[in-house]
């Protein structure tokens, strides 16, 4: 029996009206190794991620995991932990409050929430609301969503965003660890200089398209 990739790409074409976001990309990623989707703003990054993830349609072609449609995974977030955007925590409630909530509504423990603020060094920010958080304590409380599921795949789109030096190092060996657990990483980047210290592999896309 052939495995099926952990993520791949076939053709897959993203298009707004007259606009092709994506176009034609395909790619293959490889099991337990961080992978930078990289490129300029506007590069059609965020669309690629989306389409992987479920949030947005194809337009033709495929972006799969193991070979299935994210939308159709049994139970997915024990497989797959997203970044993405904001994450739609309520600024209102604690770090822990906010995690519960995912927890609950995935079947997963409310015990793994104090586990994943330890996993991103939050366990001392736990009952601190997240609106009192600063931009990378909130990147890291995201992250910690991410992982309630313990999943194998973890998909982060520009996660050092407005992270300082000593947040992007933290998060480069953050993630090392993680993939070392054999976790497959893919996480988008305008930064490539930045990026080329804490990546295996890196696919350039621009214009919708990989070069
Ligand atoms: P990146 O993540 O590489 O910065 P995006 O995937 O966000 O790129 O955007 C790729 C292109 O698609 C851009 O020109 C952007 O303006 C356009 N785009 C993204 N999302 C939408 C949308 N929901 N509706 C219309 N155009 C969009």
């Amino acid at each position: 029996m052939s495995q099926s990739p952990v993520i791949e790409f076939k053709g897959l074409v993203k298009k707004y009206r007259d606009l092709t976001a994506v176009d034609h990309l395909s790619f293959v990623i490889e099991r337990g190794k961080i992978t930078g989707l990289l490129g300029p703003n506007g590069a059609g990054k965020s669309t690629a991620l989306k389409c992987l993830l479920g949030l947005a349609t194809p337009t033709s072609g495929e972006a799969l995991i193991e070979g299935t449609p994210y939308a159709k995974l049994h139970n997915p977030l024990a497989r797959v932990g997203a970044v993405i955007e904001d994450a739609g925590f309520s600024p209102s409630l604690s770090a822990t409050k906010n995690l519960r909530i995912v927890a609950a509504s995935a079947g997963i423990p409310d015990s793994r929430v104090a586990e994943v603020l330890a996993m991103v060094e939050l366990d001392h920010a736990a009952k601190k609301k997240s609106k009192e958080f600063s931009l990378g304590m909130k990147q890291r409380l995201s992250l910690a969503g991410a992982l309630l599921g313990n999943p194998e795949i973890l998909i982060l789109d520009e996660p050092s965003n407005g992270l300082d030096p000593i947040g992007i190092a933290w998060l480069r060996k953050f993630l090392r660890e993680l993939a070392d657990q054999g976790c497959t990483i893919l996480i988008s980047s305008h930064q490539l200089a930045e990026m080329q210290h804490t990546v295996d592999d890196v696919v350039i896309i621009n214009r919708g398209s990989m070069v």
